[in-house]
Protein backbone atom coordinates (compact mmCIF):
# COMPACT_ATOMS: atom_id res chain seq x y z
CA UNK A 1 0.00 0.00 0.00
CA UNK A 2 1.67 3.53 -0.73
CA UNK A 3 1.75 5.90 1.85
CA UNK A 4 -0.88 8.67 0.86
CA UNK A 5 -4.03 7.11 -0.61
CA UNK A 6 -6.57 9.26 -2.56
CA UNK A 7 -9.64 7.82 -3.57
CA UNK A 8 -12.64 9.00 -5.08
CA UNK A 9 -16.37 7.80 -4.49
CA UNK A 10 -18.49 8.94 -7.39
CA UNK A 11 -21.65 7.92 -4.79
CA UNK A 12 -24.69 7.27 -7.48
CA UNK A 13 -23.17 9.40 -10.84
CA UNK A 14 -22.18 8.98 -14.19
CA UNK A 15 -23.01 7.31 -17.27
CA UNK A 16 -20.99 4.57 -18.71
CA UNK A 17 -20.48 7.13 -21.67
CA UNK A 18 -19.27 9.59 -18.74
CA UNK A 19 -16.76 7.67 -17.39
CA UNK A 20 -15.45 6.98 -20.61
CA UNK A 21 -15.19 10.63 -21.13
CA UNK A 22 -13.97 11.26 -17.64
CA UNK A 23 -11.04 9.09 -17.76
CA UNK A 24 -10.08 10.24 -21.30
CA UNK A 25 -9.65 14.11 -19.39
CA UNK A 26 -8.49 12.41 -15.75
CA UNK A 27 -5.82 10.55 -17.57
CA UNK A 28 -3.87 13.35 -19.27
CA UNK A 29 -3.32 15.36 -16.07
CA UNK A 30 -2.56 12.11 -13.33
CA UNK A 31 0.07 9.68 -13.86
CA UNK A 32 -0.32 7.19 -10.66
CA UNK A 33 2.85 5.82 -11.00
CA UNK A 34 5.29 7.17 -8.61
CA UNK A 35 3.23 9.31 -6.96
CA UNK A 36 0.33 8.67 -4.08
CA UNK A 37 -2.24 6.00 -4.82
CA UNK A 38 -4.65 6.90 -6.74
CA UNK A 39 -8.14 5.17 -6.86
CA UNK A 40 -12.09 5.95 -8.40
CA UNK A 41 -14.74 3.42 -6.52
CA UNK A 42 -17.30 3.82 -9.69
CA UNK A 43 -20.92 2.74 -9.69
CA UNK A 44 -21.15 -1.07 -10.38
CA UNK A 45 -22.05 -0.53 -14.14
CA UNK A 46 -19.37 1.67 -14.79
CA UNK A 47 -16.72 -0.63 -13.62
CA UNK A 48 -15.85 -1.83 -16.62
CA UNK A 49 -15.47 0.93 -18.58
CA UNK A 50 -13.37 2.38 -15.59
CA UNK A 51 -10.83 -0.36 -15.75
CA UNK A 52 -10.37 -0.13 -19.63
CA UNK A 53 -10.00 4.12 -18.79
CA UNK A 54 -7.55 3.59 -16.44
CA UNK A 55 -5.32 0.71 -18.02
CA UNK A 56 -1.58 1.66 -17.91
CA UNK A 57 -2.30 4.97 -15.99
CA UNK A 58 -1.96 3.10 -12.13
CA UNK A 59 -5.26 4.41 -11.28
CA UNK A 60 -6.92 1.56 -9.45
CA UNK A 61 -10.65 0.79 -9.52
CA UNK A 62 -13.30 0.11 -6.67
CA UNK A 63 -16.41 -0.28 -6.49
CA UNK A 64 -18.93 1.11 -3.32
CA UNK A 65 -20.14 -1.66 -1.79
CA UNK A 66 -20.14 -5.45 -2.01
CA UNK A 67 -22.25 -8.25 -0.44
CA UNK A 68 -20.69 -10.69 2.85
CA UNK A 69 -21.80 -14.51 1.02
CA UNK A 70 -19.87 -15.69 -2.54
CA UNK A 71 -23.10 -16.29 -4.07
CA UNK A 72 -26.82 -17.54 -3.52
CA UNK A 73 -30.29 -15.57 -3.47
CA UNK A 74 -29.36 -12.57 -2.64
CA UNK A 75 -31.75 -10.38 -5.25
CA UNK A 76 -29.73 -6.84 -5.97
CA UNK A 77 -26.50 -7.71 -4.34
CA UNK A 78 -23.02 -8.17 -5.96
CA UNK A 79 -20.31 -10.43 -4.74
CA UNK A 80 -16.22 -9.59 -4.19
CA UNK A 81 -15.24 -12.64 -7.10
CA UNK A 82 -17.83 -10.29 -9.36
CA UNK A 83 -16.37 -6.99 -8.31
CA UNK A 84 -12.81 -8.48 -9.09
CA UNK A 85 -13.95 -9.61 -12.61
CA UNK A 86 -15.49 -6.02 -13.45
CA UNK A 87 -11.96 -4.53 -12.98
CA UNK A 88 -12.04 -3.34 -9.17
CA UNK A 89 -9.31 -4.18 -6.84
CA UNK A 90 -11.00 -2.01 -4.07
CA UNK A 91 -14.27 -1.54 -2.65
CA UNK A 92 -15.47 0.93 -0.13
CA UNK A 93 -17.63 -0.53 2.97
CA UNK A 94 -19.69 1.14 5.82
CA UNK A 95 -20.42 4.74 3.78
CA UNK A 96 -22.46 6.41 5.92
CA UNK A 97 -24.80 7.07 3.42
CA UNK A 98 -25.02 3.19 3.61
CA UNK A 99 -25.44 3.00 6.97
CA UNK A 100 -28.03 6.10 7.29
CA UNK A 101 -30.34 5.19 4.15
CA UNK A 102 -29.57 1.07 3.35
CA UNK A 103 -29.74 0.09 7.23
CA UNK A 104 -25.56 -1.11 7.55
CA UNK A 105 -24.86 -1.90 10.50
CA UNK A 106 -20.99 -2.36 12.32
CA UNK A 107 -22.09 -6.06 12.25
CA UNK A 108 -22.01 -6.26 8.14
CA UNK A 109 -19.67 -3.40 7.51
CA UNK A 110 -17.20 -6.27 9.01
CA UNK A 111 -19.10 -8.94 7.66
CA UNK A 112 -18.18 -7.39 3.75
CA UNK A 113 -15.06 -6.47 4.53
CA UNK A 114 -13.83 -9.82 5.58
CA UNK A 115 -15.55 -11.33 2.45
CA UNK A 116 -14.19 -8.73 0.33
CA UNK A 117 -10.39 -8.88 1.96
CA UNK A 118 -10.72 -13.20 1.58
CA UNK A 119 -11.26 -12.56 -2.16
CA UNK A 120 -8.32 -10.61 -2.46
CA UNK A 121 -9.94 -6.90 -2.55
CA UNK A 122 -8.15 -4.20 -0.51
CA UNK A 123 -11.17 -2.42 1.30
CA UNK A 124 -11.51 1.29 2.85
CA UNK A 125 -13.63 0.99 5.87
CA UNK A 126 -15.79 4.67 6.51
CA UNK A 127 -16.61 5.43 9.75
CA UNK A 128 -17.38 8.79 11.46
CA UNK A 129 -19.59 10.01 14.28
CA UNK A 130 -22.70 12.06 13.98
CA UNK A 131 -23.34 15.52 14.59
CA UNK A 132 -24.88 14.92 17.86
CA UNK A 133 -21.95 12.87 19.28
CA UNK A 134 -19.36 15.79 18.42
CA UNK A 135 -21.57 17.75 19.91
CA UNK A 136 -22.00 15.53 22.99
CA UNK A 137 -18.23 14.78 23.78
CA UNK A 138 -18.25 11.34 22.60
CA UNK A 139 -16.75 11.47 19.45
CA UNK A 140 -13.34 9.45 20.14
CA UNK A 141 -15.66 6.91 21.73
CA UNK A 142 -17.35 6.40 18.64
CA UNK A 143 -14.94 5.80 16.64
CA UNK A 144 -12.90 3.84 18.37
CA UNK A 145 -16.21 1.25 19.05
CA UNK A 146 -16.44 0.87 14.99
CA UNK A 147 -13.30 1.14 13.89
CA UNK A 148 -13.27 -2.33 16.79
CA UNK A 149 -16.23 -3.41 15.46
CA UNK A 150 -15.16 -3.43 11.46
CA UNK A 151 -12.07 -4.85 11.97
CA UNK A 152 -13.12 -8.12 14.13
CA UNK A 153 -11.50 -11.05 13.02
CA UNK A 154 -9.31 -9.51 10.25
CA UNK A 155 -6.14 -10.38 10.30
CA UNK A 156 -2.44 -8.35 10.77
CA UNK A 157 -1.93 -10.02 7.60
CA UNK A 158 -5.02 -8.79 6.11
CA UNK A 159 -4.74 -4.91 7.62
CA UNK A 160 -2.08 -4.49 5.15
CA UNK A 161 -4.98 -4.39 2.63
CA UNK A 162 -7.38 -2.05 4.80
CA UNK A 163 -7.58 1.54 4.74
CA UNK A 164 -9.98 3.29 7.11
CA UNK A 165 -11.35 6.31 6.08
CA UNK A 166 -12.14 8.92 8.79
CA UNK A 167 -15.39 10.57 7.95
CA UNK A 168 -17.47 13.00 10.59
CA UNK A 169 -20.77 12.08 9.02
CA UNK A 170 -21.97 15.51 9.21
CA UNK A 171 -19.33 16.69 6.74
CA UNK A 172 -20.28 15.03 3.75
CA UNK A 173 -21.37 16.43 1.12
CA UNK A 174 -22.52 19.55 3.13
CA UNK A 175 -19.27 21.93 2.19
CA UNK A 176 -18.61 21.79 5.93
CA UNK A 177 -15.44 20.40 6.96
CA UNK A 178 -12.56 19.30 10.09
CA UNK A 179 -10.25 21.89 10.57
CA UNK A 180 -7.10 20.08 9.72
CA UNK A 181 -6.44 19.40 13.59
CA UNK A 182 -9.93 17.84 14.21
CA UNK A 183 -9.15 15.28 11.27
CA UNK A 184 -5.57 14.97 12.84
CA UNK A 185 -6.72 14.47 16.44
CA UNK A 186 -9.77 11.86 15.25
CA UNK A 187 -7.33 10.20 12.84
CA UNK A 188 -4.97 9.38 15.81
CA UNK A 189 -7.81 8.20 17.74
CA UNK A 190 -8.31 5.51 15.13
CA UNK A 191 -4.51 4.82 14.88
CA UNK A 192 -4.60 4.46 18.64
CA UNK A 193 -7.40 1.65 18.42
CA UNK A 194 -5.79 0.12 15.78
CA UNK A 195 -2.43 0.07 17.44
CA UNK A 196 -4.22 -1.48 20.86
CA UNK A 197 -5.42 -4.55 18.67
CA UNK A 198 -2.48 -5.25 16.34
CA UNK A 199 0.30 -3.13 17.69
CA UNK A 200 2.07 0.27 16.85
CA UNK A 201 4.01 -0.99 14.33
CA UNK A 202 0.71 -1.95 12.05
CA UNK A 203 -1.14 0.97 13.43
CA UNK A 204 1.63 3.10 11.60
CA UNK A 205 1.67 1.93 8.53
CA UNK A 206 -2.57 1.71 7.95
CA UNK A 207 -3.29 4.28 5.24
CA UNK A 208 -6.04 6.48 7.44
CA UNK A 209 -8.21 8.93 4.77
CA UNK A 210 -10.19 12.14 5.70
CA UNK A 211 -13.24 12.25 4.17
CA UNK A 212 -15.77 15.29 4.03
CA UNK A 213 -16.20 17.76 1.67
CA UNK A 214 -12.50 17.76 0.96
CA UNK A 215 -11.38 19.85 -2.15
CA UNK A 216 -8.31 21.15 -4.30
CA UNK A 217 -8.49 24.44 -2.18
CA UNK A 218 -8.39 22.15 1.70
CA UNK A 219 -6.65 19.21 0.60
CA UNK A 220 -2.90 20.68 1.13
CA UNK A 221 -3.84 21.51 4.59
CA UNK A 222 -5.84 18.07 5.60
CA UNK A 223 -2.90 15.93 4.22
CA UNK A 224 -0.41 18.33 5.92
CA UNK A 225 -1.85 16.59 9.16
CA UNK A 226 0.95 13.85 9.87
CA UNK A 227 -2.31 11.65 11.14
CA UNK A 228 -4.31 12.05 7.98
CA UNK A 229 -2.73 9.87 5.02
CA UNK A 230 -4.76 10.75 2.07
CA UNK A 231 -8.54 11.20 1.29
CA UNK A 232 -11.83 9.86 0.26
CA UNK A 233 -13.26 12.74 -1.59
CA UNK A 234 -17.13 12.34 -2.59
CA UNK A 235 -17.87 15.46 -4.81
CA UNK A 236 -14.96 16.73 -5.53
CA UNK A 237 -14.17 14.07 -7.35
CA UNK A 238 -16.63 14.14 -10.50
CA UNK A 239 -14.88 16.60 -11.89
CA UNK A 240 -11.21 16.23 -13.60
CA UNK A 241 -9.81 19.12 -12.76
CA UNK A 242 -10.46 18.71 -8.77
CA UNK A 243 -9.71 15.56 -8.38
CA UNK A 244 -6.17 15.94 -10.04
CA UNK A 245 -5.60 18.71 -8.36
CA UNK A 246 -6.11 16.89 -4.83
CA UNK A 247 -3.87 14.10 -6.35
CA UNK A 248 -1.33 16.82 -6.92
CA UNK A 249 -1.53 18.30 -3.35
CA UNK A 250 -0.79 14.78 -1.62
CA UNK A 251 1.91 14.46 -3.98
CA UNK A 252 3.52 17.78 -3.15
CA UNK A 253 2.81 16.75 0.62
CA UNK A 254 4.85 13.24 0.25
CA UNK A 255 7.90 15.07 -1.03
CA UNK A 256 8.05 17.50 1.91
C1 LIG B 1 -17.85 10.75 0.53
O1 LIG B 1 -18.73 10.45 -0.25
O2 LIG B 1 -17.22 9.86 1.10
C2 LIG B 1 -17.55 12.17 0.77
C3 LIG B 1 -16.61 12.47 1.62
O3 LIG B 1 -18.29 13.08 0.07
P1 LIG B 1 -17.97 14.65 -0.09
O4 LIG B 1 -16.51 14.76 -0.45
O5 LIG B 1 -18.86 15.10 -1.20
O6 LIG B 1 -18.27 15.28 1.22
Amino acid sequence: MKKTVIAGNWKMNMTRAETKAFFREITTQIRAKGGCGVVLCVPFTDLAAAARGARGTGIKIGAQNVHYEKKGAYTGEISAEMLREAGASYVIVGHSERRQYFGETDETVNLRARAALAAGLKVIICLGEMLDAREKGVTDEVVSMQTKLALRGVSEKELRSVIIAYEPVWAIGTGLTATPEQADETCGVIRATVASLYGKKAAKKLVIQYGGSMNEKNAADLLRMPNVNGGLIGGASLKPAAFSAIVAAANENEKR
